[in-house]
């Protein structure tokens, strides 16, 4: 009927943990002494929590000293020189402890083959392992209260049941007498094998046993070998004509979600000794499975399992209480894993290979579930969890999802040969350490009053103690009541007329007879004050007990408020370590950011000194364009300048043969009967150019004497045109009429000079040119040969018999002659020297000067000799030593103006104006 305990399951269905604290799971490295053969050892253990790696020497050549040390942290390093019991001190013990509080656990280890894991599982005679340890501690600590065999009766759906005490004798009854099974663990004979495992100074024992309930331990041996499951502790009929292949098992699920393999023997052990004997049936039973079967024993994986049951005494404290929803059951799973060394590396062939492939298939999954578990954990995922991919993973579900304490211990051989695998068993180890497992809830006991067990024997200790002083209950009580009354008289009848006897017999026993009713008023009265008594602590205890009902709602209360307070923690804890999770996200975002910023300002730079090299590059182009512009510029202002002023004076030269020819008709028409020797010029000529006159009144470039320009060479047009307009506009006022003062000067200039001023205004306008007279075939020619020409001696040479051979033309040759010839030499544009042959009339002016009136040019044309330059240097200096003409090729600095009848005109002579202004020349 009560209901004492708040729990109705032994286990509590993993689905809905009732508890949020998390731990991770534990892992720890233990590495191996290297074997006599080895020689490089390739592991260091550098504090209790860390070991180094470094590549064997031949790897680092291989690879280039790219593989440094590598550093991993476990909760614990044990090294070389570990006992096995310091091991199991700090890895399984606490294991063991939880187990005896109703709390599951899970071990195992992992590593490559030859790395020592059935070494720290199992352990050697003398060293035992993790195993014979913690059944030795288990009995250790559960020893004296554990049940009798077979009232905790194990049922097929993982469950367990209690046998009334009858059922459980008949079971025990029925054991006895099967001889197969071995006696009681005191009668039989220890294997050698595992013989002195355990010494017993060694022996550990568990806190705080609960001494109120009855325990009993049970234990299963499997293996999984290529993913099936075989029940190592199976009993099976020996048949020797047809032995049967064992048979694998299957594994289901119980009403609490948890996984089992079902069918699987669970054998009762009331002994450390007889647990062991256990496990090494098993293990000699899995040896000689995997000789018959040609199996390897290190592909696979051997768990064994302890499972605790227990259950409260009853309210004596005599008997297990039958009930069994008050049974717990807690198990502790012990696992030798397969090695985890890559199939290569065992040379695996043929069907061996391909279990080796499932084998690492199941130790892949668990690496797979392992990894997918964190990454849930860490980034608040809900991926699915691969554990049905294998049997080992799908079996210890409930630890990882559920709730337990999950422990590893990482086995590596420091051998080189073990490098590279070692390197994957400790990455895989440092991702385990991030798995975290829901901690198992402390379920404490409660109810019955505690130390039932214990007040119960102390009180029949007491009470044998106290009958054995006292010589028995009857007698004792009878004897205290009758010394309490005085003895009788004595009441022997000594004759029928004994008169004396009776009475006195009679006045004794009515004595006692009032004395008995005082002493049963006497009870009476006590019984009644110690009823009202009884009552009134009755009363008080009721008062106290609704007490203490009213603190326990209030504890359930204040409990409620705590698991509320707790899941609020539990929740922002897992918010924290989400936004933990983020930030690092964040961070390493941020980093990367920063990088490509890093490498972008990076880029910007070096663009931008791109661009200022290009830049300057611009501008130093620039320079040189505008540079090339301006020079080109003026190139083609001069060149502009230059036609223009041709075409001016061409112009203007026009308009002086005009005037000229206007004067000469004038002349004519003035004095035409006494003088005959005018020019004869086209009729046609001379009547179109007083109209032309009319028309274009352009000035005709005119020189006046200056004293300062001795050479007729270096004579201006500019200076001409200056001139002409200070001059022309003042002769036309005055008509025909020309200055006296420039008249005056104009003697003794140079002939170029002076004809030219004869022809503007002095000459023409006073009288008309006549033409000088000669004989018949006895022209006279001034042969006008500028020192700075080219000696060329070709046959083309202008010959003129009989002429006057002048350097710069005179008055006094010209005064001689009637025909003038200027030999002028200029480089034509294809290289060659052109001789121009300049032909005129010499005139004699009305001022007694002499004026030279171009008629025609010839052209002649020779290839510029090699020696050109050179001659033309040696004669840079003529015979009288003045400075030559640079610029030689000018016709302009010889006869500023030139006529030139138009070869094949037949509109009548054309003019050309050969000269141009020399604005540099000063
Ligand atoms: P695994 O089970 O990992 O394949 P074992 O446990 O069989 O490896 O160990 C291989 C050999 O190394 C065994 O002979 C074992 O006695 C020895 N050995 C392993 N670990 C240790 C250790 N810590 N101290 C001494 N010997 C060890
Ligand atoms: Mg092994």
């Amino acid at each position: 009927g009560k209901k004492p305990r708040g729990r109705s399951t032994p286990r509590r269905p993993p689905k809905k943990p009732s508890n949020n604290q998390k731990d991770p799971v534990g892992v720890y490295c233990r590495v191996r002494p290297l074997g006599a053969e080895d020689e490089e050892c390739c592991i260091e253990v550098i504090s209790n929590t860390t070991i180094q790696l470094h590549a064997p020497d031949g790897l680092k050549a291989n690879r280039n000293g790219e593989f440094k040390e590598t550093q991993y942290s476990f909760k614990k390093v044990f090294g070389i020189k570990t006992t096995q019991r310091e091991l199991f001190a700090d890895v399984a013990k606490p294991l063991v402890e939880d187990l005896i509080h109703c709390k599951n656990g899970l071990l195992f280890t992992y590593g490559v083959t030859g790395s020592g894991k059935t070494y720290t599982m199992t352990g050697s005679p003398g060293q035992g392992g993790l195993l014979p340890r913690s059944l030795d501690m288990i009995f250790n600590s559960i020893g004296p209260y554990q049940a009798k065999r077979y009232v905790f009766k194990p049922d097929d759906k993982n469950g367990m049941e209690v046998q009334n005490q009858v059922d459980a004798l008949l079971d025990r009854q029925k054991r006895d007498s099967q001889t197969s099974v071995p006696k009681t663990p005191t009668t039989r004979r220890i294997d050698p094998e595992f013989a002195d495992m355990i010494s017993p100074e060694e022996a550990c024992k568990a806190g705080e046993v609960d001494e109120d309930s009855s325990y009993s331990v049970f234990v299963s041996y499997i293996e999984i070998y290529n993913n099936y499951i075989y029940d190592l502790l199976e009993e099976t009929p020996f048949d020797p004509i047809k032995p049967k292949p064992p048979q694998s098992k299957i594994l289901r699920e119980d009403q609490n979600h948890n996984m089992y393999v079902a069918g699987c023997t669970e054998v009762e052990v009331k002994s450390t000794e007889e647990a062991f004997e256990v496990f090494w049936r098993g293990q000699k039973k899995r040896r000689i499975a995997n000789t018959q079967l040609n199996r390897e024993s290190s592909r696979s994986h051997s768990v064994f399992i302890i499972k605790l049951a227990q259950a409260p005494l009853d309210a004596d404290g005599d008997n297990v209480l039958q009930d069994k929803s008050q049974v717990n059951v807690s198990q502790l799973c012990l696992v030798d894993l397969a090695g985890s060394e890559r199939t290569s590396r065992t040379r695996a062939e043929g069907n061996r290979l391909r279990e080796a492939g499932n084998i690492n298939q199941s130790l892949m999954t668990l690496r797979t579930c392992i990894e997918v578990l964190r990454e849930n954990q860490m980034c608040g995922t809900n991926k699915m969890v691969p554990y049905r991919d294998s049997k080992v993973t799908h079996l210890f579900k409930n630890y990882f999802d559920g709730e337990g304490k999950v422990r590893m211990v990482v086995c590596v051989n420091p051998k080189a040969d073990d490098y590279e695998e070692t390197l994957l068993v400790m990455r895989f180890a440092e991702m385990t350490q991030e798995v975290e497992v829901a901690r198992p809830v402390d379920r404490p006991i409660c109810g019955f009053a505690a130390g039932r067990r214990q007040r119960n024997q102390a009180f029949k200790d007491e009470l044998t103690h106290r009958l054995e002083e006292r010589g028995g209950p009857v007698d004792g009580v009878l004897n205290q009541l009758l010394q309490s009354f005085h003895p009788l008289p004595p009441c022997e009848i000594s004759g029928p007329n004994d008169d004396v006897t009776l009475p006195r017999l009679i006045d004794a026993l009515e004595k006692r007879h009032k004395i008995r009713k005082l002493m049963v008023e006497e009870y009476n009265k006590t019984a009644n004050m110690l009823k009202s008594v009884l009552q009134e602590q009755d009363s008080n205890l009721l008062s106290k007990e609704n007490f203490i009902q009213e603190q326990r709602g209030r504890l359930g209360e204040k409990d409620k408020m705590i698991q509320n307070q707790k899941n609020e923690i539990d929740r922002l804890e897992k918010k924290s370590k989400m936004l933990e999770y983020k930030i690092d996200i964040l961070q390493k975002t941020t980093n990367i950011y920063e990088e490509d910023k890093r490498s972008l300002q990076h880029e910007l730079e070096s663009r931008e000194q791109r661009l200022q090299r290009e830049m300057s590059e611009k501008r130093r182009m620039e320079t040189r364009m505008q540079g090339i512009v301006t020079d080109a510029k003026l190139k083609w202002e001069k060149e502009c300048e230059r036609r223009v002023n041709a075409k001016q004076l061409e112009m203007q030269n026009k308009l002086w043969v005009k005037d000229e020819k206007l004067k000469q008709l004038k002349a004519i028409v003035t004095e035409g009967k006494t003088e005959n020797r005018q020019p004869q010029r086209p009729s046609r000529e001379k009547d179109k150019v007083p109209a032309k006159r009319s028309v274009s009144p352009s000035p005709v470039p005119t020189v006046r004497p200056d004293p300062h320009f001795p050479r007729p060479g270096s004579v201006s047009v500019a200076s001409c045109i200056s001139e002409w307009e200070q001059g022309v506009p003042h002769s036309r006022r005055q008509g025909s009429q020309s200055p006296p003062d420039s008249r005056k000067r104009a003697q003794g200039l140079p002939d170029s000079l002076r004809r030219r001023r004869g022809r503007c205004w002095t000459g023409p306008l006073v009288r008309p040119l006549h033409r000088r007279s000669h004989s018949a075939g006895g022209e006279r020619w001034v042969d006008h040969k500028p020192t700075t020409n080219v000696d060329l001696d070709t046959v083309l040479q202008p010959n003129i018999p009989n002429a006057i051979k002048v350097n710069a033309p005179n008055e006094k040759a010209l005064s001689k002659c009637d025909k003038y010839v200027l030999t002028h030499q200029e480089f034509a544009s294809d290289g060659e020297i052109q001789t121009k042959l300049i032909k005129g009339e010499v005139f004699k002016t009305r001022g007694g000067g002499q004026a030279v009136q171009f008629t025609d040019i010839e052209t002649l044309k020779q290839e510029n000799p090699v020696a050109a330059s050179r001659k033309r240097r040696s004669s840079e200096t003529g015979p009288d030593g003045e400075p030559m003409e640079r610029n030689w090729t000018n016709v302009e600095t010889r006869c500023s103006v030139a006529v030139e009848m138009r070869a094949g005109s037949n509109l009548g002579p054309g003019y050309q104006h050969h000269g141009y202004p020399k604005r540099r020349k000063p």
